[in-house]
């Protein structure tokens, strides 16, 4: 499998000279399964039009993007911004799937995405692109999508319900979390806060702390884990928890937890300049002591072959 990082980003895309190294666009991450004509894309932020344009030009498409599926994390903007620049959905010979979390089944994900695609914010609707183009509106568990690729998705911790991704063919295991908090407790944990109850306090621990191992067994041996890493601890725990994004610190620990041997941090946050990546990367990239994962902070271009 090859991994392809179109998209860094997070929250909007933030071009400039500060930025040009790592990148500006917001996410989108290709995976190519070895042997396989089928592509698959983890969201559709504005990385999504520069590999749209490639998929295009690749030697044997013939002009065509031929068999894509897409999954969408979530639809925050940031995720799916692209999505109406991505020129093989103008491609009568394309046929995609795209799948998605969805939060009621009024709100499907065809209706969330054609929501953009209408006259009001683009000037194509979606009844005019020419691609073959199927919705499937994701729960958690394993989805079929056959050429002996088993994917599963998981609720990651975001305050829109967000998916985590694993994708497994011929041994080898990517996972994604692209917008993701560590769980925590909910309710009230100091006594003298007047909305304390021990008993709801207790029932809280518990529960963050269940879901966290869930998650910790979801990725576990993964050869890849891509992470959201918007913030450094500091800035988190300077009022930023409950805002839906992980620390840089909080992706190393998820990784260390689940035994994964590379980590890729990504959802760089749009402030962050190219000078200031370097810096965190040369305080926590490279290899874990004692035989951890190694810690990559991912830019536009990366390729990884497992
Ligand atoms: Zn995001
Ligand atoms: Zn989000």
């Amino acid at each position: 499998m090859d991994v392809t990082f179109w998209g860094v980003r997070g929250s909007i895309p933030s071009p400039g000279f500060d930025t040009a190294r790592y990148g500006g666009n917001t996410l989108c991450v290709e995976i190519a399964p070895k042997g396989c004509s089928r592509t698959l894309v983890v969201d559709a932020g504005s990385g999504i039009r520069a590999l749209g344009n490639d998929l295009i030009a690749r030697p044997g498409r013939a002009g065509a993007a031929a068999r894509i599926a897409l999954f969408l994390t979530h639809t925050h903007l940031d995720h799916i911004l692209g999505l109406p620049f991505f020129r093989p959905l103008y491609h009568p010979s394309t046929r995609a799937v795209i799948y998605g979390p969805v939060i009621s089944a009024a709100d499907s994900l065809e209706k969330v995405i054609g929501g953009q695609l209408s006259y009001r914010y683009f000037p194509v609707r979606q009844v005019e692109l020419s691609a073959e183009i199927r919705y499937v509106d994701l729960t958690e568990g394993v989805i079929e999508i056959g050429d002996g690729i088993r994917v599963e998705a998981t609720y990651l911790n975001h305050p829109l319900l967000c998916m985590g991704y694993r994708f497994e063919q011929d041994g080898k295991v990517v996972c994604t979390a692209f917008d993701t908090e560590p769980f925590y407790n909910i309710f009230a944990c100091d006594p003298s806060d007047p909305g304390y109850d021990e008993q709801m306090s207790l029932e809280g621990e518990r529960a963050a702390r269940e879901a966290q191992e869930r998650l910790t067994r979801f990725f576990s041996g993964a050869d890849l884990l891509i992470y959201d890493a918007q913030f450094t601890a500091a800035e988190y725990h300077a009022g930023r928890t409950g805002w839906g994004h992980s620390a840089i610190e909080h992706a190393v620990a998820a990784a260390e937890a689940s035994g994964v041997r590379r980590l890729a941090l990504v959802h760089h946050d749009p402030m962050r300049s190219d000078d200031e990546l370097d810096e965190l990367a040369r305080i926590h990239g490279g290899f874990r002591p004692g035989g951890g994962p190694e810690v990559l902070f991912a830019r536009e271009g990366l390729r990884i072959r497992l």
